[in-house]
């Protein structure tokens, strides 16, 4: 079995110990403070004697170190956890914990599943909660952490009449996690000594999950980096929009709206410019080929079908950039399938069509296609 440094000291960071054993780069020592994967949380990372800790697993007692090399069996080795990663993953926990002790004790829902990594933690909740009250939650949450209330983590000498949260049946080596006022739940982590040291917690988003609710939050060292980058966002939005930064929200949606106008605009003035084209079009080969630079598809089928209309034939409308243009073109059946084949045979084509018209992207250049074509 290893001593567990973290569970009688969650903020000791450096240490010594002895190699017991290492083989292929997985070290065993007497002792460590490096928390392995477990309960919902990934493993410390850090340094043994300068050589990279990459995971650390527990199996019946024994916690794993896995190492980017060798270390020497039976050396007294210098241990370095990345505290500052540690101590992230902490605040995070910590403040979990009041959270699903707030939700229990409030609305009587259990904690059935929980994710803490580099980039995020989730917890899953057994009953739905509304914006309304994830935001009592979190006001709550906080209070809890401007109180300063203390943790105390400890392995009671008997379970009996001793009240906790648990996801497991677990009836031996029972470590209790303890909040005072707020929640006893069993937890096999490090955790802050004080509330006050998780920082600030904040629920960013929830979801319905498997008949309960997920939650994302962010704690501490993470709410603060999160706040950061919606300040940068919004400090840039307020200066592209010269709007206030606590407006943005209604500087963007009149922004969008004139968007939505001038589309509504340039449709209407792109079908005018169709009419006039089609009404000066004279129509007098068989095959044609008109190239326009801003048309989408629609526009296109509807350009193309109008000519076709009007002068009979093969029309065909083109619209992008050399070597890659969208098309349209529409005519009766027969010849439109021949010209189309020998378009196909001779040009890197996307697309195809039945009926009176085929549609799709040329990669070719103008003069290529018109050269097949006409
Ligand atoms: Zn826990």
């Amino acid at each position: 079995m290893t001593v567990k440094l973290y569970d009688l000291d969650s903020h000791l960071s450096e240490f010594s110990a002895t190699v017991l054993s290492c083989e292929n780069a997985v070290a065993v020592l007497d002792k460590t403070a490096f928390f392995p994967e477990g309960g919902g949380q990934t493993s410390d990372t850090g340094e043994i004697d300068g050589v990279k800790v990459q995971d650390v697993q527990i199996k019946d007692g024994v916690i794993y170190h896995y190492l980017e090399n060798d270390i020497e069996v039976g050396k007294t080795v210098n241990c370095k956890i990345d505290w500052d990663e540690r101590f992230r993953k902490m605040q995070n926990h910590s403040g979990e914990h009041i959270i699903s002790g707030l939700v229990h004790s409030l609305y009587g829902y259990d904690n059935v599943g929980f994710h803490l990594s580099k980039s995020e933690m989730t917890m899953d909740f057994s009953g739905m909660l509304s914006r309304d009250d994830l935001n009592k939650i979190e006001l709550l949450a906080n209070k809890a952490v401007w109180e300063n209330v203390k943790f105390n983590c400890y392995y009671p000498e008997s379970l009996d009449r001793l009240e906790y949260r648990s996801k497991l049946d677990l009836s031996e080596d029972v470590r209790i996690v303890e909040i005072e006022g707020y929640d006893r739940c069993a937890c096999c982590a490090p955790h802050v000594n004080t509330s006050s040291e998780i920082g600030v917690i904040k629920i960013l988003n929830f979801e319905k999950c498997k008949g309960g609710v997920r939650l994302w939050v962010k704690c501490g060292t993470d709410a603060l980096a999160d706040y950061n980058l919606k300040y940068q966002n919004a400090l840039k939005i307020s200066s592209l929009l010269c709007a206030e930064q606590n407006n943005i929200a209604e500087a963007v949606e009149k922004q969008l709206e004139i968007e939505g106008n001038l589309k509504y605009k340039i449709t209407d003035l792109k079908r005018r410019l169709i009419e006039e084209k089609v009404k000066s079009f004279n129509g007098e080969s068989r095959i044609s080929a008109e190239f326009e630079c801003d048309m989408d598809i629609k526009e296109l089928q509807h350009y193309a079908d109008a000519l076709y209309k009007k002068a009979g034939g093969i029309r065909a409308v083109f619209s992008g950039k050399e070597n890659e243009y969208f098309f349209a073109i529409v005519g009766e059946e027969a010849p439109l399938m021949d010209l189309f084949l020998k378009m196909k045979q001779s040009l890197n084509i996307r697309g195809g069509g039945r009926g009176s018209m085929v549609q799709g992207t040329v990669f070719a250049k103008r003069d290529e296609i018109l050269k097949i074509m006409l």
